[in-house]
């Protein structure tokens, strides 16, 4: 798969994001926290998704308390919610907001890491409705709101095990590699159609709970902070990246 660049030392521009409603996935914590607040710091109304209210809620309050914009919160269990609440949340949101600027598909389950020989179905099944399902749900559902804005930029994020595939890995690297398909086929139909544009972005190694649980005996502090890399994610989602699509990126 050949990669595409973030220009080096991106700087946005303090109103990077001004006008746009954003809604991040898997707010609550992790790097999908950390782009919520630096998409509010630049200027977007932002959207919380998460299973965790309390998460959400604190995100909220840290949004508040440094003079963001009020965001809103969707409290979803990706991995248990049916399609009718996909139709009512769009459906409110459309009541609410005129056009949606952007997705950052970021929530993701990390899952069993084992043989295939072993891999457990119900476990098999949970990782590809949080990691794929659910975006097609989110995306298809939300299209209409994001074909009403003068442009818009959906991001997939992919990972490392998405693009080469690693022995025990199971169905998380087999949903980045269904990632980086719907991202190519959705920014294939976008392109001519829709001021859409469509990417997918590797955050890499991160000091997560995530990164922590599938490294137990990392050192955590060896990886960058996801603020360490919101340059990437505010790229990809601001005007700065117009014209870019079907593109894969690394965030560094
Ligand atoms: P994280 O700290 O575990 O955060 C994941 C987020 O997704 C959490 O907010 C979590 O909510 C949410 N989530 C999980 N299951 C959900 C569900 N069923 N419904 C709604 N939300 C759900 O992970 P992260 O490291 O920030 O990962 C963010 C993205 O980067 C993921 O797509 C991951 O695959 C990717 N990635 C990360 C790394 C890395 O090194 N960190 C490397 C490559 C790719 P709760 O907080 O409520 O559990």
């Amino acid at each position: 798969m050949q990669l595409s660049n973030i220009p080096i030392d991106y700087k946005p521009r303090t109103n990077l994001l001004s006008g746009k409603t954003i809604l991040v996935t898997g707010a609550g914590d992790g790097i999908g926290r950390s782009a919520a607040l630096n998409y509010a710091k630049y200027g977007a109304s932002v959207l919380l998704l998460g299973r965790t209210g309390s998460k959400l809620e604190a995100v909220y309050d840290e949004i508040e308390n440094a003079g963001g914009s009020k965001p809103g919160i969707i409290e979803m269990d990706l991995a248990t919610a049916p399609e009718d609440m996909y139709t009512s949340v769009a459906a409110s949101l459309g009541e609410e907001f005129s056009c949606l600027g952007g997705i950052l598909h970021n929530a993701a389950l990390l899952g069993d890491r084992r043989p295939i020989e072993s891999a457990g179905y119900a476990n098999w099944q949970d990782v590809m409705q949080v990691n794929v399902n659910a975006q097609f749900l989110l995306t298809q559902h939300f299209l209409p709101l994001l074909q009403q804005a003068p442009t818009a930029s959906i991001i997939f994020t992919s990972s490392t095990v998405g693009r080469i595939g690693k022995a025990y890995w199971g169905a998380y690297a087999v949903s980045k590699f269904a990632t980086e398909g719907f991202m190519q086929v959705l920014a294939s139909e976008l392109e001519n159609t829709s001021n859409i544009r469509v990417n997918s972005l590797n955050p890499r190694a991160t000091n997560t709970a995530m990164r922590r649980a599938a490294y137990p005996g990392e050192n955590p502090t060896t990886n960058p902070a996801p603020q360490d890399i919101m340059p990437a994610y505010l790229f990809l989602m601001g005007d700065d990246s117009a014209g870019i699509t079907g593109k894969a990126f690394d965030a560094r």
